[in-house]
């Protein structure tokens, strides 16, 4: 089987680090910004950013339709945070009238750490690996709530914002608060590769 095409959706947000981790995987990574480079995709990859203008380029550009069916229809789907907003069903603090593509049945609050620290870093353990993973994070969103088929994969390990959910996955959606495509571990990637892996085994 030839390798996995992975999209990263590329109208806003950090595009070339998503792509630049994926290229060091073994899989075919692509820029996303037409309906048809979605078409090609066997995953995808949603990049932090600014999620309100993510979701209106999407609608200007004709992806949020196609998106939200490819995602209905079961392609993997990684978001990291405003990615994140972006899979979730639900937003708390969105911008008035902030469309997501839904799909995560998750509750996000956006700019949940602003609060208190606009960006941080810190070490938390994440649901499978042997070591923590270097979590960055920018103007992030936490997990407020979640549906009964959602696992949490990590969450903030101390301080103001411990036992706060930051990573998750329902099935072949997987959502970070933070940015694993900053730095060198490229574990949360492979991760999501591996599902993408799966996921193509399965339907071909
Ligand atoms: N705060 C941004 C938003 O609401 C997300 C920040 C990020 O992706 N680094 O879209």
């Amino acid at each position: 089987m030839s390798s996995p095409i992975i999209g990263v959706f590329a109208l806003q947000g950090d595009v070339r680090e998503h792509l630049r981790v994926l290229g060091g995987l073994g899989v075919r990574p692509i820029a996303v910004r037409r309906p048809d480079e979605l078409a090609a995709c066997d995953g995808l990859v949603l990049p932090g950013g600014e999620s309100t203008t993510m979701a209106k380029l999407a609608r200007t550009f004709d992806l949020l339709e196609p998106l939200r069916a490819r995602i209905k229809d079961g392609m993997p789907t990684f978001g990291t945070c405003a990615g994140m907003i972006l899979l979730a069903e639900r937003i708390e603090d969105g911008a008035p009238g902030q469309e997501t593509l839904g799909g995560l049945d998750i509750t996000v609050r956006r700019n949940a750490f602003g609060r208190q620290v606009d960006s941080f870093e810190g070490d938390l353990a994440f649901d499978g690996f042997d070591a923590p993973v270097h979590a960055v994070f920018i103007r992030a969103p936490w997990v407020e709530q979640l549906g009964p088929d959602v696992e949490v994969l990590a969450t903030v390990p101390t301080g103001e914002a411990a036992g706060r959910i930051v990573a998750v996955r329902e099935g072949h959606l997987m959502a970070t608060s933070f940015h694993p495509e900053v730095g060198a571990d490229d574990r949360i990637h492979r991760y999501f590769v591996e599902l993408v892996r799966q996921h193509r085994a399965q339907v071909s």
